[in-house]
């Protein structure tokens, strides 16, 4: 299985347009790398891709990266799309698909977000034909996977639902199916990654799913939970905005640490000092063998 990362970022990317915080600062003047909205490309032979995740970058992110690149005059290789969640950083490039003409992906999401997506017009023709929007179950185990889990791609999927809430834009409800992780497999289930860029909270459910996992790409948006607010951004912390932070007591680090699994933070927010690569936070991060994931990153399972 090829693992590209295409973005990194939590929504609004690294420099995000109207922040001059440290991090988008250092970015903007080309001392740091930038980084486009999170997302994952993955695929089983390299010809046909699956998006987890799409970004409203999604168009560079495909330029930067030829396997995605049409092979005829008009065309994808992408054959399908998975969605965690229905934040607008992570199905708002959606939008940039639109003319895809005969091509006909397939979609796949919780019930719920695949309800509070098709609510707005702009995405309503992806549940519709030549494409499908199929609804993820949730919970099922990966042996029972339906012929609909392979998504046309050598690879079975489940989706895991994991403590989360609805967007900002629905009111932030915490029903089941607001936010959930994939599982991604090999059709003979050697090879496991785990995506889950968002959660609130590591239950024993995701803590197996990580830990089963050869790779997990894990909420790395925010280190502390007050950051925001210290560094005058928002005033909120990170769990009103449904993210469990990584550093301190009871964050995402001390919760996965020993764990045995491979794993990459993801989804970074630019206030993070994990972008910062002199911070004791970032020197934390290495000292537990975990990782950053960066633009460009691709893992071969
Ligand atoms: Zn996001
Ligand atoms: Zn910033």
């Amino acid at each position: 299985m090829i693992v590209r990362v295409l973005g990194s970022a939590a929504g609004g990317g690294v420099p995000q347009w109207n922040c001059a915080c440290d991090n988008c600062s250092a970015a903007r003047a080309g001392r740091r790398a930038q980084r486009t909205q999170s997302g994952l490309a993955v695929s089983a032979d390299g010809k046909r891709w699956l998006l987890l995740n799409c970004s409203p970058d999604i168009a560079s992110q495909i330029e930067a990266f030829a396997p995605l690149h049409p092979g005829k005059p008009r065309g994808t290789p992408i054959a399908g799309i998975l969605f965690t969640d229905a934040n607008v950083d992570h199905l708002g490039g959606l939008a940039t698909l639109r003319q895809s003409g005969e091509h006909h992906f397939i979609v796949r999401s919780s019930a719920i977000v695949r309800a509070i997506a098709t609510a707005q017009s702009a995405y309503v023709p992806f549940s519709q034909p030549p494409h499908r929007w199929l609804e993820s179950p949730l919970d099922v185990p990966c042996e029972a996977a339906s012929e609909d889990d392979i998504v046309g791609n050598q690879l079975a999927v489940r989706a895991l639902s994991v403590p989360g809430t609805t967007p900002g834009y629905d009111g932030r409800r915490r029903i089941p199916g607001a936010v959930v992780a994939y599982e991604v497999s090999d059709l003979d289930r050697k090879n496991r990654l785990l995506f889950a860029p968002v959660f609130s909270g590591v239950d024993s459910a995701l803590y197996a799913a990580i830990a089963s996992a050869h790779v997990a790409f894990v909420d790395g948006t925010f280190y502390t939970t007050d950051e925001l607010v210290a560094q005058h951004l928002l005033p909120k912390s990170a769990e009103s905005l449904g993210h469990q932070s990584v550093g301190g007591e009871g964050g995402t680090l001390e919760r996965l640490r020993g764990i045995g699994t491979r794993i990459v933070f993801t989804h970074l927010n630019n206030s993070n000092p994990m972008l910062d690569p002199s911070s004791a936070a970032s020197q934390e991060i290495r000292e537990a063998a975990t990782e950053i994931a960066y633009d460009g990153m691709e893992l071969l399972l």
